[in-house]
């Protein structure tokens, strides 16, 4: 998606240890303009796909999340990374490693809100070596509802996570994929 490249060329800052910070736009302060276009390329590339839920992980997914789930005119459910006191109910729980913390977490998400009646679409900000998105998916698996695809903001391509969830035969859809990034300022995207 051009526009999206567009922005992490102009804003998008490459780190040492392949993170890129796209706090500019993305997940600090966000361009929720730039988040209706995103939506709406979501919304082509899943446009039959009978998506009624949008599941993503807090926090930076929530905001693409709700945009999404606007275009959808779904609801949205966020997985929460540890357990809060004021969640009960019955719970499906999954464990991820974070990309950039580095910790392990648990990830949660209230039984209640997916069920088989679900057509679930996941939504994220970044996909680098499939970590978070597996997390979901089990989840997804473990409430009986049907997983329709991922849509991701960006995916590092030179990571392992975009072949990972692909060979699990996954309908991703990556709406700007980085081929390498160097700290000096290169961004290369796949065509
Ligand atoms: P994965 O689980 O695929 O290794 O990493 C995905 C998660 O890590 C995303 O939810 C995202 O929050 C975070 N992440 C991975 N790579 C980057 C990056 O380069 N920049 C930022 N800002 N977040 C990242």
């Amino acid at each position: 998606m051009k526009l999206l490249e567009d922005r992490i060329r102009e804003e998008g800052v490459v780190k040492e240890g392949n993170v890129l910070k796209v706090d500019m736009f993305l997940n600090h302060q966000m361009d929720v303009f730039l988040f209706r276009q995103m939506a709406k390329e979501w919304k082509k590339l899943f446009a039959d796909a009978g998506v009624n839920k949008i599941l993503t992980i807090e926090a930076s997914g929530i905001g693409i999340a709700c945009i999404a789930a606007e275009e959808f005119g779904c609801k949205v459910v966020f997985a929460k990374k540890t357990q809060g006191k004021n969640l009960d109910g019955e719970l499906y729980t999954t464990q991820i490693t974070s990309f950039t913390k580095g910790r392990v977490f648990d990830v949660i998400v209230e039984k209640k809100f997916l069920g088989p009646e679900d057509r679930v679409l996941i939504i994220d900000d970044f996909l680098a070596n499939g970590c978070a998105l597996e997390g979901l998916i089990r989840i997804v698996r473990e409430s009986g509802a049907e997983l329709v695809g991922c849509g991701i903001a960006i995916e590092k391509g030179f990571q392992a996570g975009g072949a990972k969830i692909r060979s699990m035969g996954v309908h991703l859809e990556s709406l700007a994929i980085i081929e390498s990034m160097t700290p000096d300022g290169g961004i290369v995207f796949r065509e």
